[in-house]
């Protein structure tokens, strides 16, 4: 089925009655210069407001998200995200702040910012963060740039990043992004770093490690003091990639793990909404000989107000417009504020304990990448599966029938038909249920029906992809080509 764009819908002339002319404020276009002025009105679609309501409400009735169903997206933390932070970051004294009011006129935002640094600070057992970066990956970039600074105004500079083979694909691009040249370090047999192979690919070239944990298999990596130890030992700092913090918050922190650098996502842990592509926020902590190195500006706290910190010589410089995207870490403030660290404690433990929960419902029909108890989401092979003719990607696309969110498939890639499950704390038992019911039904009609998966889904408007097609040959934009002008500029 192919739907209409709006622009298809209008017919020339058709418009809606219900706002005002152009005369409606006298004198405002004639101040506009010549050569300001479009030379012909914009090519926009001719509809009524109904029409307009009317399309957009049935578009956003064909997405997903997690206000409409579970969303067990492993890696990406798809909580319920509570409507007390959208309220508070809808307010205007928040939301129509202009970024470049007066220092005096903005004091409540830089206390909220200033704040959220502490409050992630002592979370982390970090020195100070900063609130810049807009994305998890961003927030690596950020990381990453301050440590080849570190390193150089020390008067050593490192070439060498080591990332273990179940990282978190932004890891390596960020190293080497970065300029860094990056070595994979192997999984033992228990799916954690092998500290052995580890030692031999340390040396005075090595800059940092990359590293989350709990790992991207949602094992708790039982060495890391070991780990960052032996780097330390070798000269080398220790990144934490905390895009895994929801396992943790609260109770563990990344400083006493011996990290030298944290990144956090505020919209996955912090319940910042995400999953369309943005706006997001990566803070990141550091220790304190890492301090000099953070990007500008920086909020401080003087004896009257607080106020930009612009002037800070070793800085990286800056990373984003303005403070980054401060509605997004006011978010994370309300819920960071509301919670308390008890509450942070009960967000860690909820997660853990429904990861663990399904993982030992699926075990029946389907092999988890590892045996024992996991932390915050759990990888599951469909290998037994495959024998059958039935892949992770068939089973994906079955459970959008059944009216869930797929898992997320073939990664990490070091699992075989990987299918990665991240329930979060936020669901109740009988959805637990719900899916686990589903995807034991799916093993079933692997065996006893298996065309049924590979033509699945059935009931979405449209139905597989070619998704290799569909990310090289990327098209999101209606193009009016009959508009020469407007083609020109396209
Ligand atoms: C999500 C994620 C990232 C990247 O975060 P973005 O905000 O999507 O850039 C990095 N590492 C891990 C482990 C993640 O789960």
């Amino acid at each position: 089925m192919t739907a209409q764009t709006i622009f298809e819908k209008g017919r020339p002339g058709r418009q809606t009655s219900y706002l005002p002319d152009r005369e409606w404020r006298p004198g405002l276009f004639d101040r506009l210069p010549m050569e300001a002025r479009r030379r012909r009105l914009p090519l926009l679609p001719e509809v009524t407001e109904g029409e307009v309501v009317r399309h957009y409400t049935n578009l956003a009735r064909k997405n997903w998200g997690v206000d409409v169903g579970f969303y067990p997206l492993g890696s990406c933390t798809m909580k319920y995200n509570p409507r007390i932070a959208e309220q508070v970051a809808s307010w205007p004294e928040f939301s129509a702040a202009h970024p470049l009011r007066p220092i005096r006129a903005a004091q409540g935002w830089l206390r909220v910012m200033y704040e959220t640094e502490r409050i992630l600070s002592r979370l982390c057992g970090m020195a100070r963060f900063t609130l810049q970066p807009a994305a998890g990956a961003q927030g690596e970039l950020c990381g990453m740039l301050m440590i080849r600074r570190y390193h150089a105004d020390r008067g050593r500079p490192r070439n060498t990043v080591i990332v273990p083979d179940s990282a978190h694909g932004t890891n390596p691009a960020t190293a080497s992004l970065a300029g860094f040249n990056v070595l994979t370090c192997p999984s033992s047999e228990r799916g954690l770093v092998d500290v052995v192979a580890l030692r031999r690919l340390l040396n005075d070239d090595v800059a940092a490690i990359m590293l989350t944990n709990p790992n991207t298999l949602g094992l708790f990596e039982r060495d890391i003091q070991e780990v960052c130890r032996l780097v330390h030992e070798a000269g080398g700092l220790a990144y934490y990639d905390g895009a895994n913090f929801n396992a943790l918050v609260g109770r563990f922190r990344p400083g006493d793990m011996g990290f030298d650098v944290v990144h956090l996502n505020l919209h996955k842990t912090f319940a910042a909404p995400h999953g369309g592509g943005g706006p997001g926020s990566g803070p990141v902590g550091v220790v304190e000989k890492l301090e000099p190195f953070l990007p500008v500006p920086l909020v401080r706290k003087g004896r009257e107000e607080f106020d930009f910190e612009e002037d800070r010589p070793k800085s990286i410089g800056r990373l984003n417009g303005f403070a980054g995207n401060a509605l997004v870490v006011l978010r994370a403030y309300v819920y960071l504020r509301l919670l308390g660290t008890a509450g942070l404690r009960g967000v860690s433990g909820g997660a853990v304990l429904a990861a663990n929960y399904l993982k030992h419902r699926l075990a029946q029909s389907y092999d988890p990448s590892h045996p024992g108890s996991c932390m915050h989401e759990f990888v599951l092979s469909a290998a037994r599966q495959k024998a059958q003719d039935v892949r992770a990607l068939d089973i994906a696309k079955r459970l959008i029938d059944l009216g869930f969110h797929p898992p997320t498939v073939y990664f990490p890639l070091t699992v075989p038909e990987a299918l990665m499950i991240e329930p979060t704390e936020t669901e109740p038992l009988e959805t637990l249920d719900a899916f686990a019911d589903a995807m034991l039904q799916i093993a079933r009609e692997a065996q006893q029906q298996p065309d049924l998966l590979h033509a699945a889904p059935h009931t979405t408007p449209v139905g597989r992809l070619d998704e290799v097609a569909a990310a090289k040959t990327l098209d999101v934009r209606w193009q009016q080509h009959s508009d020469p002008e407007e083609a020109a500029r396209a």
